[in-house]
């Protein structure tokens, strides 16, 4: 099967990519996969509402604001194949892809919008209470009525856990950073600001054993890394900052990356080291990682690859 363009990823980095390359006549191809073991539509659809998307004043769902950017990219003539892409070839053009469904594709652009995946805390109790108390994006979640006026939890020492701390700060009544060692990871101004910080209190020395609650988290039991000692938290929230983890496997190190795995773009574009492939949304953005940036760079990735294969003609 042979395409012009394909897109990888249904989040909106690649939904957008897909409604700005319908609209300018390249008949996309979106692949919908499903973020090893996830949902198609990216980490929106494991988000509650949506408050910081421009044009939604009264928030929108995340599942809800992913299926009416897949509507809009459907209307313009995206197709849609439901599909994880295993491998990728992309030594010689056209581009070659295959899906876990045991199809092969070529094409002569491709834009990767793959996405992250949140490392989340593999236990039962965690995923019994998800979307119930446990989220993985203050910015998201954290300014919801359920969490409002509450005593909050974040795991993880990172600066990732220290900034979504002290968003939470603000809408929480105190918020407890749980860190599994003596010392944060986090830039040295960031430790400062959270030390600092009269509404936050930093646990030292303590991993998640289980989180407990039921229908919805109510307290955390954690453990002692030092002396292995069991104690109870209650809390209404907790959020995991424990890292992410840009969703590349399928192209077995074909493209630069940057720190920490991302795919490494041109400054100010979305081109990578491969002419022809372009990289749009948290698969290449180690740093803001919103929904709103995700989506303007689909955009600029779209303009990118019509150019470009308007230069090849
Ligand atoms: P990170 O730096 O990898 O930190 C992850 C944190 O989670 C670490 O403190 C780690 O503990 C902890 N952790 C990992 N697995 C865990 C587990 N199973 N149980 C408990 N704790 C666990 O990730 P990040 O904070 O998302 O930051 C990623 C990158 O983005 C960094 O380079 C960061 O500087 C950058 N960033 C920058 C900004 C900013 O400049 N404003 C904001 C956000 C992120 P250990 O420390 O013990 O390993």
């Amino acid at each position: 099967m042979s395409e012009k363009l394909i897109i990888i990823g249904s989040g909106p980095a690649g939904l957008t990519a897909a409604i700005y390359t319908a609209r300018a006549n390249m008949n996309p191809l979106l692949f919908e996969g499903f973020q090893a073991g996830g949902i198609p539509g990216g980490q929106l659809m494991i988000t509650n509402v949506v408050e910081n998307f421009p044009g939604f004043p009264e928030g929108i769902l995340g599942p809800d604001l992913m299926a009416k950017t897949r509507e809009q990219a459907v209307k313009h003539g995206a197709r849609m194949v439901m599909d994880d892409i295993i491998e990728a070839d992309l030594h010689n053009r056209p581009f070659t892809i295959k899906t876990s469904g045991g199809e092969t594709y070529t094409t002569e652009a491709l834009i990767i919008a793959s996405g992250a995946t949140a490392r989340r805390l593999p236990l039962e109790s965690e995923q019994k209470l998800w979307g119930r108390g446990i989220s993985a994006c203050a910015v998201c979640d954290g300014a919801l009525p359920a969490f409002r006026n509450k005593e909050l939890a974040v795991i993880g020492g990172g600066d990732t856990a220290v900034e979504e701390a002290l968003h939470l700060t603000q809408f929480a009544s105190k918020v407890y950073l749980i860190h599994r060692r003596d010392e944060l990871r986090a830039s040295d101004v960031m430790q400062k600001r959270i030390k600092s910080h009269e509404k936050v209190e930093i646990l030292w020395n303590k991993v998640i054993e289980e989180f407990c609650g039921e229908p919805k988290l109510s307290c955390l039991k954690l453990k002692d890394t030092k002396d292995g000692t069991i104690s109870e938290l209650p809390v209404a929230g907790a959020f995991e900052a424990i890292g992410h983890v840009p969703n590349i496997g399928f192209l077995n190190g074909q493209l630069e990356t940057k720190e920490m795995g991302y795919l490494k773009t041109v400054p100010g574009s979305t081109k990578t080291n491969i002419e022809g492939v372009f990289a749009a949304g948290d698969v290449q953005d180690a740093t803001f990682r919103q929904a709103i940036t995700a989506a303007g760079s689909g955009c600029m990735a779209a303009i990118e690859a019509e150019r470009w294969l308007n230069e090849q003609e």
